[in-house]
């Protein structure tokens, strides 16, 4: 399945699909179910844009690797190039939009890998492993220090979250990523999970929500 940016009205977003920026451990109460240390800095990885999935269709995971575990965040798509430490202004124009998605994670090759101090690339960067869900327009969104977020797991509710839990806040947050590398048009940032995150089954449905902006259903094949 070939994954193409595109709004949810169905709009294309000629941008290429980049690399996708995540950070661990955004949510102090997500970092404490995992049992990790709340950390002083953002904890960043990255996914391939190679690993990244349409979410209105139905997607596959590995079933030879460990638990799979869902991992609802609100996804950012840069549009213009962002670079050493760029401000808010610049920062805000730089967004064109928001979605939900979903930032699968091999949980025992994880955790394994972190035992030994090593890069989580393998848990992380799978083919699949990054659940795109299309954008609304930076627009529809008045407050970005009020986004909520939430995934339901065959109608049970798991997950609930909301930007204002962040640790680092969604400005400050692609502002420290830009100060480290270049953000371009067509790269996502991955917010960070809040608590709830748990393992995959096939045949599981989930309902994906931007609360008040968008809403999406899917399925594990
Ligand atoms: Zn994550």
């Amino acid at each position: 399945m070939s994954y193409q940016h595109h709004y949810t009205d169905g709009t294309p977003i000629h941008f290429p699909l980049g690399k996708v920026v995540c950070v661990g451990r955004n949510y102090a109460e997500h970092a404490k179910e995992l049992n990790n240390e709340v950390p002083s800095e953002p904890l960043l990885f990255i996914k391939p844009g190679s690993c990244t999935v349409p979410l209105e269709e139905a997607f596959s995971i590995p079933h030879d690797r460990g638990e799979v575990h869902y991992e609802a965040e609100i996804a950012v798509l840069i549009g213009k190039p962002l670079s050493t430490k760029p401000n808010d202004e610049e920062l805000l124009d730089a967004i064109s939009g928001f979605a939900p998605a979903l930032d699968l994670t091999l949980r025992e090759v994880q955790a394994r890998l972190k035992e030994k101090g090593h890069p989580w690339e393998i848990a992380k960067s799978f083919d699949g492993a990054c659940v795109l869900a299309p954008f609304v327009p930076r627009d529809s969104i008045e407050d970005l220090g009020d986004i909520g977020i939430r995934l339901s797991l065959n109608g049970e509710r798991r997950q609930d979250g909301n930007s204002r839990d962040m640790l680092t806040p969604i400005l400050p947050l692609i502002r420290y990523i830009a100060g480290h590398f270049s953000l371009l048009p067509g790269d996502v940032v991955l917010t960070g999970t809040p608590a709830g995150v748990g393992p995959l089954q096939v045949g599981d449905r989930l309902d994906l929500e931007l609360v008040g902006v968008a809403q999406f259903t899917t399925r594990v094949i």
